[in-house]
């Protein structure tokens, strides 16, 4: 299939901070795109330069294969989704969501007619002749979802949509955007430093550190088997060791491992440890989440982190014997 977004080497610098260094990235259509990454990794910055609100300092961007690059945001298949909604605070939901078609000039009736179709879309149907204030964050964030697909982009482009959402509407927002997103058919491109919300929203996640691409692809593959450390500790938690290779095995401290000659680390999810085994270790600290206990312990000079079911009876300074899921451990290169 032919990608509906291709960007080509993009980099781009504010002074001199490199903010995005050799971006390259396909993006196929219908697809879920999660770009993920801390605070500074490039994602907003990439994420304007596709909505054209910034022009890159090198490389092209090309939607459905025509070159965007130089274009109005006006002019682009696009559309964006703000943090902060930017609603018309004056004007009615339906009129709010019927803007951009008022913008390309269609006549009122028929503008209204789909802006209450596409209220209807997100679950607001009831909704079109209130304000914006009358509505909780959740609602609104709606309407702004709304707003920009009346306009039926080819990419929306979505930036922390729920950044100001508390956790419990998060979530349940998390499910709807995915939902719409498959019911709409619309490529979503979605910014968040939240690696929780990349694996529930992704069909595709794109892993930044730093200006560039560390990893990218399903979630199920980058978490299971990162392509390097960074991503190995962003996306999810891992223990992160470093060892020595010789015929096939990289030697670290708490065992070995199969591997090829060119790992440096291994990294272990703390699902993959489990109680009862050869490695001898004293508990540093116990947290109770609910679901489980995540145990930190100290083994061979290396603190190691461990998923163990919520019912474990361990204290802080136990010692206790624990295992590794030799076939689960991840070797890395780097
Ligand atoms: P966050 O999650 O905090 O929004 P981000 O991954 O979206 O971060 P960007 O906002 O793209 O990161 O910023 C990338 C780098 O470019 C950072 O070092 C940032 O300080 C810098 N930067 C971004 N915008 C500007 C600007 N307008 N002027 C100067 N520097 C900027």
């Amino acid at each position: 299939m032919s990608p509906l977004v291709s960007i080509e080497h993009i980099s781009h610098s504010f002074g001199s901070s490199r903010a995005l260094d050799d971006v390259s990235l396909s993006l196929p259509p219908d697809s879920y795109t999660v770009l993920l990454g801390p605070s500074g990794s490039g994602k907003t910055t990439l994420l304007s330069i596709l909505g054209g609100f910034l022009g890159p300092e090198q490389g092209r961007v090309l939607i459905k294969g025509q070159d965007c690059t130089a274009m109005a945001p006006a002019k682009r298949p696009t559309a964006t989704v703000f943090q902060d909604y930017a609603l018309f605070p004056h004007m009615s939901i339906g009129a709010n969501v019927g803007f951009g078609l008022r913008m390309k000039g269609v006549a009122k009736a028929e503008r209204d007619a789909r802006a209450s179709a596409m209220l209807d879309v997100v679950g607001l149907a009831a909704s079109f002749e209130r304000k914006p204030h009358q509505l909780s964050g959740g609602q609104r964030q709606r309407v702004a979802l709304a707003r920009a697909l009346i306009v039926e982009p080819a990419v929306l482009l979505l930036d922390e949509p729920l950044g100001a959402l508390d956790l419990k509407l998060r979530r349940q927002m998390q499910d709807e955007l995915k939902a719409i997103q498959k019911r709409v058919g619309t490529a979503f491109i979605h910014v968040t430093h939240d690696q929780e919300e990349a694996m529930a929203l992704a069909d595709h996640v794109v892993v930044m550190n730093h200006g560039r691409i560390e990893d990218q692809g399903a979630p199920e593959r980058v978490y299971a088997r990162p392509a390097t450390r960074f991503t190995a500790t962003f996306m999810g938690e891992s223990t992160i060791l470093s060892g020595t290779t010789a015929n096939g095995m990289i030697d670290t401290p708490l065992g070995r491992f199969p591997a090829a000659s060119d790992a440096s680390h291994v990294a272990i999810r703390p699902e993959h440890v489990s109680l009862g085994g050869a490695i001898a270790a004293e508990v540093t600290d116990v947290v109770y989440q609910g679901a489980f206990k995540r145990v930190t312990a100290r083994a061979n000079g290396v603190d190691l982190l461990a998923r163990l079911p919520a019912e474990t009876r361990v204290l802080q300074g136990e010692r206790m014997m624990l295992s590794i899921d030799a076939p689960h451990v991840i070797v890395l290169k780097d």
